[in-house]
């Protein structure tokens, strides 16, 4: 008898996938490793930014009053008692009638209260003369200006970008607390399918699942745990995921094995080592998909066609990588394209569909990357993105209006 397993929706899979998933637990680490990773504390600035005044300008730090009555017929005349560089301090005030000659980023002696930039005075010797009057704190940076002591700058939750890593640098911390990454157990199944690095004999295929899932999984900010490749016996694939959990697998992702074939035994290990659920997802490639939990770890079986494999892994398992990671926005951004080329349909599930995009006129245009079959591994590596073809659709006419999802937006944020 033929088994059916459910048809449930893109949203629907994923939903019952993503409740399995939470932040993993902490770590702290140097902050030039933490790009990408998401704070995991609040973090609070122990002192002002900037922590004194200082000059905005190179120039020369006056009293106001002095130049109260200065004009260009009738310039205040000012002696130059000292040069201040940024990274030193004046500690005497200056007196009435005396300026310090300063450079960008120096703190404000003392008494100081405008500076006059170096290209606004004229220099004589040791005197400057001043041609017009200077509101009080001109070309003064404050203390605390940027950031407050006491003051939340970074909140729980944040991605940590380039500017929040500077950030943290600038607040005093050499290391931040951030959600570890995942350790993503990999494991391509078949017969058929051999190592990149083995002979090549009649009958077999290269393992192009295994690499490309490892590179996702990098690409993601996970670990990728790499079992190698189970041919299609109970005992092969069972020690295979043995192995996964001994070697602390946050996740478990397959490739192959999970849709009707006489030798799918993928699917009955599953089942006899933990919890299965085997579903079919509404859309085309990647139908069948299995997900459940051995051990208390989450295992995503993934279709074995390599195409089907990958946009699998990008709409199901990747948003599970990022909730481990802490992140909250889990949905690949989709642009607005025109798709040139029509699309002739059969079913009703939802076409993912491999895009090249062109920029014409301020507009974006998605041509199809030759034969969209499931197993066309080139019509992945030409594309920029996936056209969703939305499931009540039967067909769509050439420049028809939708959503791209691009494959490689930066993934920082
Ligand atoms: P399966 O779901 O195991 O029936 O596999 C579906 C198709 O994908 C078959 O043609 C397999 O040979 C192929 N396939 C399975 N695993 C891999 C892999 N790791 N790399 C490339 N192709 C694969
Ligand atoms: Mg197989």
């Amino acid at each position: 008898m033929k088994e059916t397993y459910p048809m449930l929706s893109v949203e629907e899979a994923r939903r019952r996938i993503l409740e399995h998933f939470h932040p993993l637990e902490p770590e702290r680490i140097p902050i030039i490793e933490a790009l990408g990773r998401v704070l995991a504390e609040d973090v609070t600035a122990e002192m002002d930014i900037p922590p004194l005044p200082n000059t905005a300008m190179d120039g020369y730090a006056i009293r106001i009053a002095d130049t109260a009555d200065a004009s260009p017929e009738r310039p205040a005349r000012l002696k130059v008692v000292a040069d201040l560089a940024a990274g030193y301090v004046l500690e005497d005030p200056i007196q009435p009638g005396t300026a310090v000659r300063i450079m960008t980023g120096a703190p404000i002696p003392p008494g100081a209260e405008a500076v006059a930039p170096f290209e606004n005075v004229e220099t004589h010797g040791d005197e400057i003369l001043i041609f017009k009057p200077y509101a009080l704190w001109k070309n003064i940076r404050h203390a605390g200006e940027d950031v407050k002591a006491g003051q939340v700058v970074l909140r729980k939750g944040v991605v940590l970008r380039p500017q929040e890593i500077g950030m943290l640098a600038a607040l005093g911390h050499p290391t931040a607390l951030v959600h570890r990454r995942p350790r993503v157990a990999v494991l391509s199944t078949g017969d058929e399918v051999i190592d990149v690095t083995a002979p090549w004999q009649p009958g077999k295929i290269r393992d192009a699942n295994s690499y490309t899932v490892s590179a996702l999984i990098l690409k993601y900010d996970g670990i990728p745990v790499r079992l190698g490749i189970a041919p299609d016996t109970i005992e092969a694939l069972t020690a295979k995921i043995r192995e996964a959990l001994a070697q602390g697998a946050d996740l478990i992702l397959t490739s192959g094995g999970v849709s009707m074939g006489d030798f799918d035994e993928v699917k009955k290990v599953l089942a006899a080592e933990g919890e299965m659920h085997f579903w079919r997802a509404r859309m085309k490639p990647g139908k069948p998909l299995a997900f459940g939990e051995i051990q208390g770890v989450p295992l995503l079986g993934l279709p074995g066609n390599p195409v089907s494999s990958t946009i699998s892994f990008e709409l199901f398992a990747r948003p599970a990588i990022l909730t481990m990671l802490g992140k909250t926005k889990l949905i690949k951004p989709a642009i607005d394209a025109i798709l040139v080329d029509p699309i002739k349909r059969k079913d009703n599930r939802r076409h993912y569909v491999r895009v090249w995009l062109e920029e014409k006129d301020g507009q974006t245009y998605a041509h199809l990357t030759g034969d969209q079959g499931s197993g066309i591994l080139l019509s992945m590596v030409q594309a920029d993105g996936l056209a969703i073809v939305p499931e009540d659709l039967n067909s769509t006419p050439s420049n028809f209006p939708i959503k791209v999802m691009i494959l490689d937006w930066p993934e920082v944020a």
